[in-house]
């Protein structure tokens, strides 16, 4: 029996049947949506959160399949099981079964789905209640915010996101517009590839094992001929580099080894080697090829092209609308008054965006917040139809800082406010269902490492991209005065120096340094209150 199993964080569409390996052959296909029901013991939920012990539940699932079909012969099944937050009403596991027989099918699936709950390491983490009814006009399908004093450390402040920020759903793309997208299905084989046994050398075909003395030339290939015969003893084709062979079990003999005399030729150097790409060498129809959260770069949109995967579902472009406060910015190309300074903030986002693909729109607001709402109620369907909000400057609790208040306005709770770091603890976080916003601090270097270490993580979920993670490297040179009651995520250089990752800790002084910025590769995360790091001391930092 084929049995594929996927654990996967992506929304699952319901799926049915299977590669046509099996058309013809079977009677019976059973499929499953398993789907988050809108109640929990009772109470109303908004999604259910799930845990997966990876790859011992996938084994577990195979082994429950095939210990299965050995009371109930199937021939296919496939497992999708979807872990993370799935909101109510979205599928968090699709079985597909497919059989000669119905009895079996209808056993195999609900044999498995009862054995899964017991054996299978996968866990519902919690339900996440609905949002409280003042908020019920936002989308019913994020976890509810709480609002609260407490200021997060750095750790909690990526939970959060990480909890309400969840991937887009998936949308089939020509490959034209899929390159830089994340993959949100694992692509199958439909086919063998090659499709026939190929030549890999210009030569001559001839039967495996025939040691005929002289052979006959009985037709030519060319790369594009198909021309299927069955070759008998003693008879040869001439064919080219990749030329489909005319049957099975041929060989082909190169034609540097043959001394050829009109239409008979001679091997003059017996070789065993065949010359030649077997059917399904490289892969067999129903073998995943891609998989699922892979971002396509030029070489996998090459590979889709070949196995003839035109539409692959994928993240769609991210609508990011970024607004910049601040009377004081004047654009980069003008003198600035003494009172003024250049804008750095926008071209930095826009840099950021780059890699992602995504349609980014950048627009000033005035700094008075009256004027600032007759702006965006103008704008509001804008406003309303962008994946993520960012605005720059004013996070903080000036009289003239009115991102929170403004973000409010739009309709987004604010999940927090401030975080524990240095720099750039006035960080805001906000969502209104799907969608999110984020107010940054416009300092350049604080706004430098909250969009590094807070912004890159909700893109990543967002595109069902790898989120950047903490890795642990070692300190390249002494860290004085790296004390603080604030965590610090201090920019460095990282690089590989005689095989260990090595971290420059670069110089910054206050939040509105901008020399370390072009330098700075990474961020190294120094604990509260520490009193210094020396040289060599083992340190956690994520590098972009
Ligand atoms: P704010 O976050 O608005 O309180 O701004 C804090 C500091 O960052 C102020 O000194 C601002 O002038 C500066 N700043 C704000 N926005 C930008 C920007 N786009 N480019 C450079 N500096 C900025
Ligand atoms: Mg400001």
């Amino acid at each position: 029996m084929k049995i594929e199993i996927q654990i996967t964080p992506h929304h699952i569409e319901p799926t049915h049947g299977f590669a046509s390996e099996f058309t013809g052959v079977a009677g019976a296909i059973a499929d499953f949506s398993g789907v988050v029901r809108g109640e929990e013991n009772g109470e109303a939920i908004a999604a259910l959160e799930y845990e997966a012990f990876s790859p011992m539940a996938e084994n577990e699932m195979r082994r429950i399949l095939a210990s299965l079909a050995e009371s109930f012969p199937c021939l296919a099944a496939r497992v999708i099981h979807r872990v993370g937050i799935i909101p109510a009403g979205d599928i968090a596991i699709q079985v597909n079964i497919l059989a000669r027989h119905r009895d079996a099918a209808f056993a195999t699936l609900s044999g498995f789905m009862n054995r899964l709950k017991q054996d299978v390491p996968i866990w519902k983490r919690r339900a996440l209640p609905l949002r409280p009814p003042a908020a019920q006009h936002a989308d019913k399908s994020a976890p509810a915010v709480r609002p609260h004093k407490h200021i997060p450390s750095v750790d909690e402040a990526l939970e959060a996101i990480r909890s309400h920020v969840s991937s887009l759903h998936p949308v089939a793309t020509q490959l034209e517009q899929a390159g830089g997208r994340i993959l949100l299905e694992t692509v199958y084989a439909q086919e063998d590839l090659p499709t026939t046994d190929r030549s890999t050398r210009d030569g001559f075909a001839i039967l495996q094992g025939d040691s005929s003395p002289v052979f006959r030339v009985v037709d030519t290939l060319y790369a594009a001929d198909w021309k299927p015969r069955q070759l008998k003893t003693g008879e040869a084709v001439r064919v080219a580099t990749g030329s489909a062979m005319p049957c099975e079990n041929l060989r082909v003999v190169m034609q540097e080894d043959v001394e050829r005399g009109g239409d008979s030729l001679k091997i003059l150097s017996p070789d065993s080697s065949d010359n030649v790409r077997r059917r399904g060498a490289e892969m067999s129809a129903g073998q995943p090829i891609l998989t699922a959260g892979t971002r396509l770069n030029a070489g996998a949109l090459s590979l889709l092209a070949t196995i003839g995967c035109t539409r692959p579902k994928v993240s769609p472009r991210l609508k990011v609308l970024h607004f910049l406060t601040g009377d004081e910015l004047v654009s980069p190309d003008q003198k600035p008054m003494p009172a003024q300074i250049r804008d750095s903030n926008s071209i930095f986002i826009r840099g950021c965006m780059q890699p992602f693909p995504a349609e980014l729109r950048q627009q000033r607001l005035p700094e008075d917040f009256e004027r600032a709402k007759t702006v965006v109620i103008d704008q509001r369907p804008g406003i309303d139809s962008a994946d993520v909000l960012l605005i720059s400057g004013g996070a903080s609790v000036g009289d003239k800082d009115f991102t929170r208040k403004l973000l409010e306005f739009l309709g987004f709770q604010t999940v927090f406010q401030r975080v524990n770091v240095r720099p750039g603890a006035p960080f805001i976080f906000g969502v209104a269902g799907r969608r999110i916003a984020f107010g940054l601090p416009g300092n350049p270097l604080s706004h430098f490492v909250t969009w590094h270490a807070f912004v890159t993580v909700a893109l990543a979920r967002l595109t069902g991209g790898t989120p950047p993670v903490f890795s642990r490297g070692t300190l390249a040179s002494d860290l004085p005065d790296a004390g603080s009651p604030r965590e610090t995520l201090w920019p460095a250089r990282c690089q590989i120096s005689e095989g260990k990752l090595e971290l420059t800790p670069l110089r910054w002084n206050s939040s509105g340094d901008v020399t370390c910025l072009a330098d700075a590769n990474a961020l190294i995360r120094v604990p509260v209150n520490i009193a210094e790091l020396k040289a060599g001391a083992p340190v956690e930092f994520t590098s972009f």
